[in-house]
């Protein structure tokens, strides 16, 4: 995994406008921060290769304008998660013109950890000292002025929720900027690691300056400070050591003195050099923070927010309570949501039903289908789903901003871990109930790459809102009434108990790695503003609509495309007879001019209806889509599916749904004419129950619609995860279909 090169060879594109990066601790505020310094000028898109979210945006002042990149929050900048190589690589190979370090000021100790690490990469710095309310109610109190004057750093205190301190804030960070052009580079308050280890670093840096290879030296490869390199390379930092062939002229010998080094570091402090370096920094922290007179609770101790967590994480209540306020969240996206779905569906339709009946007989027929079977059928389809997505979202972000999602994570976290998943998976898992897409969108609240991935790839096996059309039809056709409820119930439980398998499979292969620790701290809880809460629902929304939305529209003209062409140039001989037939027989009654009896009309009716029916199948069969069912059917045959299961399966792709149209045209009754029940008989006519049961088992586990592949493909950052998902998921379905068809067979069912 993580097979992205963390250092792209190529640069993204150089943008005139000079390039503000905010780092920060994970919950410190640089969202908000950045937010705030950005408003709604912003684009949201991942990290190369990666599923770190990349926020990008501009700032404007005064007439000039600079763009401002939010950096994955991390505690430091090694090279242990991918949110920290992301954020480093940024830093090391982008060299942004200025960082704005976002510290939680109640919690400084540890927020100052990067801090120093910061101040390595020499590049221009400020803090925006952050959360002072909270420091404040926390009784922690620091001296803002002595914390500059002592790191030689720009100070700004802030309270980013409520946009204090933001003027003094772009204030600095554009003086800092004007002001870089004439610093002299060499950092006046640099932390020292004691006479023997600088002597040796000194060494180290000296001969990094002069070996860079002859791509830095060209200013084709952006390089970090020697010393940077150096502290890294005694950290042992093997993404370092890598790069050092690019970077360096003789990389083994630069590799065998910091080996050196710090060999004589282990043999005078008795730890591991990066143990040794990283217990100076926080000695230097805690030094700076004498001065500066900062007081409060010690290191990592939680703020409790006593009275609610005492109640929302009770042993017996939490869980409860977690459990209702999710139910809630689901009533809220689905009834409420239904009311503004069933607007925008009912708009399609009389859209849909308005250009069938206005359309100029005769006139480009095939345009009215693709317009009507194709672009609104498939736009409609997406579009539907938006209110659900922003109801959901509203709720998510409500949950998140107050703080609840933390503790609900907390609470989830051990049942969850069980199945190598995170606490905070349990959120979109459930979503995906509904629908994939917004499950797989929310996602976003883990941090961590891997427990992303991990989440998003078993989401599809929650058995959606689409697949409950199939399983509705499919049911009752084949198993009597006393068993439904079970059935469907069974079918819901099949989907959880794969993915918990496959979660812990994937665990131990393909994303393999140590379980990410439960670093989560139970922030205060907070009231939600009302700016974030919409920033966030209309940055989703628009994703949604402007991504999914052309791809599945593309799609589905395809389809329309596959499922209309070829036609055949003549129709069977029966069916040809029975129209000459009904023509016959109108032209008879017509001829006698007898007067219209009802019974005679209604007979014809059905009649047309039928041949009409029998054409449609023919054409099927004769199109691209029928022919595709015919190809796979060797396929197919090892789970009972014939050809006509075989290309209603195909439509799924495109939506679960789907399905069930498709199977009405495929048994040749109009979509629309008759109700399911003749669907039904028709099922039971062809086939055993238990080919009702694979078909329901095939459609639940294999191939996630398109929209779950472009969403997980965009989420992924990369097309090779959705592939991964969409083969694995459907090669799991076909095996584990055909062994219960086997199976099944072989005891008679
Ligand atoms: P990030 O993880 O660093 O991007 O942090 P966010 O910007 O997402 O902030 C985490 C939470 O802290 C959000 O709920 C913010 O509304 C809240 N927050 C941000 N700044 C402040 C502040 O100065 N004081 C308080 N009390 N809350 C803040
Ligand atoms: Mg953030």
């Amino acid at each position: 995994m993580n097979t992205a090169d963390p250092f792209p060879a190529t640069h993204t594109e150089p943008s005139a406008a000079l390039r503000i990066a905010l780092a920060g601790n994970p919950n410190s505020g640089k969202t908000s921060i950045f937010n705030l310094l950005t408003g709604s000028r912003q684009h949201v898109a991942n990290f190369p290769g990666v599923t770190v979210e990349r926020k990008e945006g501009r700032l404007n002042h005064l007439g000039r304008e600079w763009s401002v990149v939010d950096l994955p929050g991390t505690y430091s900048l090694t090279a242990y998660s991918i949110e920290e190589i992301v954020a480093r690589n940024f830093l090391v190979e982008e060299r942004p013109d200025l960082v704005v370090d976002v510290l939680d000021t109640s919690n400084l100790r540890r927020n100052l950890y990067l801090a120093t690490q910061l101040q390595e990469l020499e590049l221009p710095l400020v803090f925006a000292a952050n959360m002072l309310d909270v420091a404040r109610r926390r009784g922690v109190k620091v001296d803002l002025a002595e914390l500059s004057r002592q790191m030689g750093i720009p100070v700004v205190g802030m309270e980013g929720h409520r946009g204090r301190g933001l003027a003094e804030l772009r204030r600095v960070v554009v003086g800092t900027l004007d002001e870089t052009g004439e610093a002299d580079g060499s950092p006046r308050h640099r932390l020292e690691f004691g006479e023997d280890v600088e002597s040796g670093l000194a060494e180290l840096e000296d001969r990094i300056t002069r070996g860079w290879s002859a791509a830095v030296r060209a200013g084709k490869l952006a390089n970090p400070p020697a010393r940077w390199v150096a502290l890294r390379l005694l950290e042992r930092d093997n993404r370092i050591m890598e790069r050092l062939e690019a970077w360096q002229v003789d990389p083994a010998r630069i590799r065998a003195l910091a080996d050196e080094l710090s060999a004589r570091i282990e043999r005078l402090s008795g730890t591991s050099a990066e143990l040794f370096l990283a217990n100076r920094r926080y000695e230097h922290i805690n030094r700076l923070l004498e001065e500066c007179r900062a007081t409060g609770p010690p290191l990592g101790r939680q703020f409790r927010s006593d009275v609610t967590d005492r109640l929302l994480l009770n042993r017996f209540l939490g869980l409860p309570i977690f459990l209702l306020l999710m139910y809630l969240s689901f009533q809220l996206t689905f009834s409420l949501g239904e009311l503004p779905m069933d607007l925008i569906e009912g708009g399609f339709n009389r859209l849909a039903a308005f250009l069938g009946q206005h359309w100029p007989l005769g006139g480009l027929s095939w345009l009215k289908s693709l317009l009507i079977d194709g672009v609104i059928a498939g736009v409609g389809g997406v579009l539907v789903f938006l209110p659900n997505i922003v109801l959901l979202f509203l709720c998510l972000s409500l949950m998140e901003d107050t703080g609840y999602m933390s503790r609900a994570a907390f609470l989830m976290d051990r049942l969850m871990h069980r199945i190598g998943l995170h606490g905070k998976s349990f959120i979109p898992l459930l979503t995906g109930f509904g629908c994939s897409i917004p499950g797989i969108m929310g996602t976003r609240v883990l941090e961590n790459e891997r427990d992303r991935l991990l989440t998003m790839l078993v989401l599809p096996l929650m058995s959606c809102g689409a697949r409950l059309p199939i399983y509705l039809l499919i049911i009752p056709a084949f198993f009597p009434e006393h068993l439904h409820a079970r059935m469907l119930f069974s079918i819901y439980l099949i989907g959880v108990l794969l993915a918990v398998g496959l979660a812990k499979l994937l665990r131990i292969s393909v994303l393999k790695g140590e379980n990410t620790p439960f670093v989560m701290e139970l922030p205060p809880y907070k009231l939600p503003t009302l700016r974030s809460v919409w920033l966030q629902i209309s940055i989703r929304a628009g994703l949604y609509l402007k991504k999914a939305g052309t791809l599945i529209l593309g799609i589905s003209i395809l389809l329309w495309a596959l499922a209309s062409w070829p036609r055949p140039s003549s129709y069977s001989e029966d069916t040809m007879a029975g129209e000459a037939g009904l023509q016959r027989e109108i032209a008879a009654q017509a001829q006698a001019g007898q007067e219209r009896g009802s019974a005679p009309l209604e007979a014809w009716e059905d009649e047309l209806t039928r041949i009409a029916n029998l054409k449609a199948e023919e054409e099927l069969e004769h199109s691209l889509l029928g022919r595709l069912g015919h190809f796979i059917e060797p396929a197919m045959r090892p789970m009972g599916f014939d050809w006509k299961i075989g290309s209603s399966m195909l439509g799924t792709f495109a939506a679960k749904e789907v399905f069930v149209a498709q199977l009405g045209v495929v048994f040749a009754l109009g979509e629309t004419e008759q109700d399911s029940e003749d669907l039904r008989r028709a099922l039971r006519e062809r086939y055993r129950p238990l080919i009702g049961f694979c078909v329901m088992l095939f459609a639940l586990v294999a191939t996630p619609c398109m929209a779950t592949f472009a969403v997980v493909r965009r989420e992924s950052g990369s097309a090779r995860w959705a592939w991964f998902q969409l083969l694995g998921l459907t090669a799991l379905a076909w095996l584990l279909t055909t062994v219960v068809f086997q199976a099944g067979s072989l005891l008679g069912f």
